[in-house]
C-alpha cells in the first residue's frame, strides 16, 4: 500500500474504482454458458451480421495502423446526421470522450454538475482531473434541471445530462431542455449523453412525443456536445466505439488530448457497416419496446414499481433489499444490477432481453420475490 501511495497524483489517491457487471470471463464455463446477463444493457441480439462480416475483412489487414482521425467514419456519421465532418469526433466508446472532455475543460478548483443517480462514469472522469462533481437531487426519478441550474457557479465548466438517464431510464422533457440550454451561462458546456438514443427515439415515435432536439442545438452552434455510441442499439460494446457531435473548435481541443490510434481499425470497419444495417437496429428497438411492456406488466403484478423507460432497461423498485434479490437471481442463472451504490437499495436495473431471456428472468423473480411476498402475506394474516 505504502510503496507508491505517496508517489501517485492526488486525484488518483482520492478516486474510487468502477465496478462493472459480471464480466463473463470471470465466471466458470458452466455458469458462463447458462448465465443470462441482464446487468449491463448489452444488446441481446449481438452485432449486425454485416458488421461481423466487415470485422472479418478488417482483421485480415489488421497489421496496419488505423486511421487516427477516423475520417471515413466521421464523414459517414456527418452525412447520417446532416452535420459537418468537423462537428463529429470518434472515440474508443463514448466514455472515452467523457474523459477527454473532462481533461480538456476541468482542473482542480473547477467543477462539473450532474444529477444524483446517474451514470457512474461522470464521477470517475471528473475526479481523475482533480475537479469536483456536484450532484443535485432528482425529482420523481428524473433530472431536476432547476436544481442543476441553481448549482452552477463561476467554477462550473460542464453539466452532464444523461438523456435518457442510466439507471432510471427516464427522459427530461424536450421543452425543459430547450429552456435550460437557453439560460445556461456562457462558461458552461452541456454534455448531452444520448447513449440510448435509438431506443428513446423508437419509444417517442410510439408515444407520439418528441424526445430530443439535440442535433438542432449542434447545428445552431450551441455550447453542447451530444454523445452517441455503438455499444447499445448497434451491439458493439466489446469493440469500444462511440462519438461526439459538437462545436468543431472544442472537439479539436479534445482531439489533442486523445491517445494516438485509440480507435481500432476493426471497430471503425464494424461501425461503418453497422450504420448501414438499419434493419438490425429496427429489429432491436422493436423487440425492446414490445418486451418493455411484457416485463413492466409482469413486474408490476409482483408488486414492484417500474418506472416508464425510454431505454433498453427497466428501473424497478422491489420494495425490499435488492442486493439480496440480485444475488438470488444470479443463483437462478440471471444477473441484474442492484442499485445500492446509486442510493437506491431497494431498486434493480434490468436489461430488456429477448422474449426467452425475459421469461426466464420473470420465472426467477416469481420464485424469489413471489415466494417472499407469499410469506409476508402469510405472516401478516397470522398477526391479525
Ligand atoms: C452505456 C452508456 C454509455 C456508453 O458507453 P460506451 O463507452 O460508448 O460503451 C454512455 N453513457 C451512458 C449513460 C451509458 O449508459
Amino acid at each position: 500500500m505504502s510503496r507508491f501511495f505517496d508517489l501517485v497524483s492526488k486525484p488518483v489517491r482520492n478516486m474510487g474504482g468502477y465496478s462493472p457487471g459480471v464480466p463473463l470471463q470471470t465466471v466458470t464455463p458452466q455458469v458462463q454458458q447458462k448465465l443470462i446477463k441482464l446487468d449491463s444493457n448489452e444488446n441481446p441480439f449481438g452485432p449486425s451480421p454485416r458488421a461481423v462480416e466487415a470485422m472479418g475483412r478488417a482483421l485480415a489487414i489488421s497489421s496496419a495502423y488505423p486511421d487516427d482521425d477516423c475520417a471515413q467514419l466521421r464523414h459517414k456519421l456527418a452525412e447520417h446526421h446532416a452535420l459537418q465532418p468537423e462537428q463529429v469526433m470518434v472515440t474508443a466508446g463514448s466514455t472515452a470522450l467523457l474523459g477527454l472532455l473532462c481533461q480538456t475543460l476541468l482542473a482542480p478548483g473547477l467543477n462539473a454538475v450532474t444529477s444524483q443517480r446517474s451514470f457512474i462514469v461522470y464521477s470517475l472522469a471528473v475526479s481523475a482531473t482533480g475537479a469536483s462533481l456536484i450532484e443535485t437531487p432528482m425529482a420523481n426519478d428524473v433530472f431536476d434541471l432547476n436544481a442543476i441550474r441553481d448549482a452552477i457557479d463561476e467554477k462550473t465548466r460542464i453539466v452532464f445530462l444523461a438523456n435518457p438517464n442510466n439507471p432510471t431510464g427516464t427522459l427530461v422533457d424536450v421543452g425543459i431542455v430547450d429552456n435550460f440550454l437557453a439560460r445556461i451561462p456562457g462558461h458552461v458546456i452541456l454534455v448531452l449523453d444520448e447513449a440510448y438514443y435509438e431506443f428513446a427515439m423508437h419509444f417517442s415515435s410510439l408515444r407520439g412525443t418528441t424526445h430530443s432536439k439535440s442535433l438542432d442545438y449542434v447545428r445552431q452552434g450551441a455550447s453542447i456536445v451530444v454523445l452517441r455510441t455503438f455499444s447499445k442499439a448497434h451491439g458493439l460494446a466489446g469493440l469500444r466505439i462511440g462519438y461526439g457531435l459538437g462545436p468543431p473548435e472544442l472537439l479539436a481541443y479534445c482531439a489533442r488530448m486523445r491517445n494516438t490510434f485509440s480507435v481500432s481499425s476493426v471497430a471503425q470497419a464494424a461501425a461503418m457497416a453497422a450504420i448501414d444495417d438499419q434493419g438490425h437496429i429496427r429489429r432491436v428497438v422493436t423487440n425492446n419496446a414490445d418486451q418493455a411492456i411484457v416485463l413492466t406488466d409482469a413486474l408490476s403484478k409482483f408488486g414492484c414499481r417500474v418506472v416508464q423507460t425510454s431505454t433498453n432497461f427497466l428501473y424497478c423498485d422491489l420494495g425490499e433489499g435488492a442486493s439480496i434479490v440480485a444475488r438470488r437471481l444470479q443463483d437462478e442463472g440471471v444477473s441484474v444490477r442492484p442499485l445500492r451504490a446509486w442510493g437506491a437499495p431497494n431498486c434493480i436495473r434490468v436489461t430488456i432481453g429477448t422474449p426467452e431471456q425475459n421469461q426466464f428472468f420473470l420465472g426467477a423473480v416469481c420464485k424469489i420475490v413471489g415466494h417472499n411476498r407469499a410469506e409476508q402475506i402469510a405472516l401478516n394474516s397470522n398477526r391479525t
